[in-house]
């Protein structure tokens, strides 16, 4: 499919957005920036808009394939995808496997501390208030979401958790938490939108626990490309 990049839409933190001949889809454009506490920390991972743009296109076309609807169109080049224009839902959805981050200070739970169930979590998309956590009573007061969309987010995201880990795990990849966004179509449909890569979830190697993911940035930890190629390769042997 070829569609003509027009007028750039929107550059985020990650990505830079256009729009295209076709006024039901966008390019997205994946950058190397990286930053981190809500803007505070700002560096640059070297090819890292490659691997996102190449890992979150090979992890949403496996979930589309078991029955995920996803923003995927076609990818047209090493950080470019052609995706269906959405309007974001302005949640971050959350889902928790092991604790980490901010769960492990908000609770007091050790890093790497099975819990005995999933968790999701909602975060209301506002740099200005700095994405505050928010619950299903606030989600429907605040009408961010209708009830019918909120349920089919929430089934959605432990749907995606489900297969995700499985598949990860085949890789030697714990999938310990990771943050996903939706998007409403123009006919009103629920679909997954956004990016699922090592910005955006928590990647621990299965046997040694070392991560490979933001974290190595957030932290500090060095080797950060590293990580992010590592990622890329066992999931797309690249
Ligand atoms: N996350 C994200 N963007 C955000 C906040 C969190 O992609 O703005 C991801 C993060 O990479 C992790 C999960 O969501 O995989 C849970 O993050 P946490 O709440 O622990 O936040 P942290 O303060 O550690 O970023």
């Amino acid at each position: 499919m070829k569609v003509q990049k027009l007028n750039q839409l929107y550059e985020g933190k990650a990505k830079k957005v256009f729009e295209t001949s076709d006024p039901e889809l966008l390019i997205v454009d994946y950058k190397d920036d990286a930053t981190a506490f809500n803007g505070l920390k700002k560096g640059t991972i070297e090819s890292k808009g490659i691997v996102n743009n190449k890992v979150s296109n090979f992890l949403m076309k496996m979930l589309e394939e078991k029955g995920i609807p996803t923003h995927l169109v076609e990818e047209i080049s090493d950080r470019e995808t052609i995706v269906k224009r959405v309007t974001i839902v302005p949640l971050e959805v959350i889902v928790r496997n092991i604790a980490a981050g901010s769960l492990s200070k908000r609770l007091g739970l050790p890093e790497g501390t099975k819990m005995k169930r999933t968790v999701l979590e909602f975060c209301y998309k506002d740099d200005a208030l700095g994405d505050p956590m928010v619950n299903e009573y606030h989600i429907l007061a605040m009408d961010l979401a209708t009830p019918e969309e909120l349920q089919r987010i929430s089934d959605y995201a432990l749907a995606i958790n489900r297969i995700l880990s499985e598949f990860l795990a085949q890789a030697k990849i714990e999938l310990i938490d990771f943050k996903i966004e939706f998007g409403r179509t123009s006919d009103g449909a629920i679909i997954l939108a956004d990016e699922i890569s090592p910005d955006t979830c928590r990647f621990w190697d299965s046997e040694t626990g070392e991560k490979l993911d933001k974290d190595r940035f957030r932290r500090d930890l060095g080797n950060v490309e590293g990580a992010y190629r590592e990622i890329m390769h066992r999931l797309l042997g690249l």
